[in-house]
């Protein structure tokens, strides 16, 4: 029977634009993901935004435009950040969206029903000037911690979640369920908050419209964890109706995982399996609480000016350089520092050194030696065995390790892997081998076993550098496989390599000349392949057929803006946009809606191929197709101008 994996990130907070931590969570997500489904389990994996609130309200009067415009904005950035870290998620979900207002009123209506709301006062610290209440704790020197203004007392109305009702109901629910919160010293400081007593929570504003209106109360919207918190059953489709939504909701409810840092540890374990107490559904499986990047000691922060760009280490490095170091230097749960110089050294020493070496001489070697094809093992002596042995044991352990979210620990396991091939290789002297004929057996089974190894470990890193290990099944000619049939021994003889290509080339360049780079400069390893040797000669004998200039000015490609832009019913994929082509006004289906909300397209300039003959898509009559960059495995990117165009002009 299939196994269901369900987890999630935190929905990201678009009162800033993505940094190094969004990266950091989003890319473990991933990477567990990953893992999982090479283990077969059926997954779906969430990630998305939190857009409700009044500092996004107040973000966007300080930006100079209206609060629509600003979420599509900065949601379209956490959008960006996925498709640039190559995150697989499944949805992306935005709390704006009309299917999370209906899941969030229906979870409402279902705690009021059970009697768990009420009507009360609030009474807090208000700025006048921010027009915010501002938390006794956040008082600096009694004053507002934004502008430094007076504050007053004021009281509003506001609705009461009966939190304190729920304390026993907690305490229960953590000792039946001993590993609901990773790591444990975590979990400890939640039971200790709780045994200490809970108040009601207030869970509705009238201060502020950005949000959700509480259900019969429009004069209120819902306070923002509430709603935020809802989204983890939003996109399975509670509150929806139908059969299909609630078969959804059940396959992968309540084995959720949701990943978290530790800064929001409180109102996962706390306020959200109480919330979902009171309306009868069973709180999630697990919490999992990250520790923060720090920078020089201290914790990333807009404030304190040290916060990391994912799209400078990204642009220098490249992405899985990026993933691999991350997940490498931060045991799960616990602070870990971010510094150029730890990039840097473990870039050169780990991915260049280690694995790249491996890479480079296994494949080298069998080219050299062998034709380019995978010998024959042939007998093992004790020292293949021992290979293989280590293969075996590092295999399990390696997926016992991301059972447990241990990724840290399952690259230093992989790594002791690829550092005992290599010793391996130097022990044997391939090279010295080849020089004598009589040493022919023992050379191909040389080079055998450290191929095997070499595509065990693509299989390993795979969830965490999914770039690099599809670069080395292509140099071995193998393909991807499940952890599930992982085994030593499984290569196969006669298999034919692809062409060799440096997969981490050694960055000598100092961490000044780094930081002084122009973008153009940027060595970005995961795209110098196209320059290598190897790839210059002609790749096929065949080249192409070429077109004439005729029979190119044939596709009529054109500038057209989008009027209107809607999702249609039941399609994952398509959207429906209604387009000005400068001389009419048409439909055109388009394969886009895993990366775009229709509410990012319209007014935007897209190139559509304007005579396609007309189609019939779900449906609904497309007259033409819109171009957007395809890369694989990826999202599509819509094709654009970095300058206005009128619609109706030509392409070409
Ligand atoms: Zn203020």
């Amino acid at each position: 029977m299939t196994r269901q994996f369900y987890i999630t990130t935190p929905i990201y907070y678009i009162n800033a634009q993505p940094h190094i931590g969004h990266a950091y969570t989003t890319m473990v997500a991933d990477a567990m993901a990953r893992s999982q489904r090479l283990l077969g389990a059926d997954v779906f994996f969430l990630t998305g935004t939190d857009e409700h609130g009044q500092k996004v309200e107040r973000a966007a009067q300080k930006a100079g435009v209206d609060t629509r415009t600003f979420a599509n904005d900065v949601a379209g950035s956490f959008r960006q950040m996925c498709r640039d870290l190559s995150i697989t998620n499944d949805d992306f979900i935005r709390t704006t969206e009309p299917r999370h207002h209906r899941a969030a009123q229906a979870l409402w209506r279902r705690v009021a029903a059970n009697g768990d709301i009420y009507k009360g006062d609030y009474e807090g610290w208000y700025c006048t000037v921010d027009e915010i209440f501002v938390p006794e704790t956040q008082l600096v020197d009694g004053r507002c911690p934004t502008c430094g203004g007076k504050v007053e007392r004021l009281k509003e109305q506001s609705y009461y979640f009966r939190l304190s009702k729920y304390q026993q109901p907690l305490l229960d629910f953590y000792r039946a369920h001993p590993a609901f919160v990773q790591p444990d010293f975590r979990f400890n400081e939640v039971r200790s908050f709780v045994e200490a007593g809970l108040q009601d929570l207030s869970i509705s504003r009238t201060s502020f419209r950005w949000g959700i209106p509480v259900p019969d109360d429009p004069a209120h919207v819902m306070y923002v964890w509430f709603d935020a918190l809802t989204n983890y059953l939003t996109a399975l489709g509670f509150g929806a109706d139908g059969s299909e939504a609630q078969a959804r909701v059940e396959r992968y409810w309540p084995v959720v995982i949701h990943l978290i840092g530790k800064e929001i540890l409180r109102q996962h374990a706390l306020y959200w399996p109480a919330f979902l107490m009171a309306a009868g559904i069973n709180p999630p499986e697990r919490i999992i609480a990250h520790g923060w990047w720090l920078m020089g000691g201290a914790k990333m922060s807009k404030s304190a000016g040290n916060v990391a760009r994912y799209q400078d280490y990204v642009r220098v490095f490249g992405v899985d350089a990026l993933r691999y170091f991350v997940m490498r230097e931060m045991p799960l749960g616990l602070d870990a520092n971010f510094s150029d110089e730890g990039v840097l050294t473990r870039f050169n020493a780990d991915l260049a050194n280690d694995l790249g070496n491996l890479v480079s001489r296994t494949t080298t070697m069998i080219h050299r030696y062998c034709d380019g094809v995978v010998p024959a093992p042939g007998e093992r002596d004790e020292l293949d065995a021992s290979l293989e042995r280590q293969i075996g044991g590092t295999i399990g352990a390696v997926v016992r390790q991301f059972e447990q979210f241990q990724i840290t620990v399952a690259l230093q396991e992989t790594w002791e892997l690829i550092r005992f091939v290599n010793q391996y290789i130097v022990k044997r002297e391939p090279w010295a081998l080849a020089k004598r004929p009589e040493q022919r057996a023992m050379l191909d089974a040389t080079l055998y076993h450290a191929a095997d190894a070499l595509r065990v470990t693509a299989a390993l890193i795979d969830p965490v550098m999914p770039e690099a290990a599809e670069r080395i099944r292509r140099m071995l000619g193998t393909a991807q496989e499940r952890w599930t049939d992982l085994t030593a021994g499984g290569l196969q003889p006669g298999t034919r390599l692809g062409p060799t290509e440096p997969l981490f080339p050694r960055i000598e360049k100092t961490l000044e000349e780094l930081r002084t780079m122009t973008p153009d400069e940027t060595p970005a390893p995961a795209e110098q392949k196209a320059a290598t040797p190897a790839e210059q000669k002609p790749a096929a004998p065949a080249e192409e057929p070429r077109v004439t200039i005729d029979e190119f000015m044939k596709v009529d490609l054109r500038v057209a803006k989008v009027l209107e832009a809607e999702a249609i019913p039941k399609s994952k994929k398509l959207l429906k946009l209604k387009v000005d082509t400068g001389r009419d006004q048409r439909t055109i289906v388009a394969g886009i809606a895993e990366a775009y909300q229709p509410e990012q397209l319209v007014g935007r300039s897209i190139v559509i191929v304007a005579n396609l003959q007309p189609a019939k898509l779900m449906g609904v009559e497309s007259n033409g197709m819109v171009l957007a960059g395809s890369p694989d495995g990826g999202q599509p990117v819509l094709v654009g101008f970095d300058q206005d165009l009128p619609p109706g002009a030509r392409v070409r």
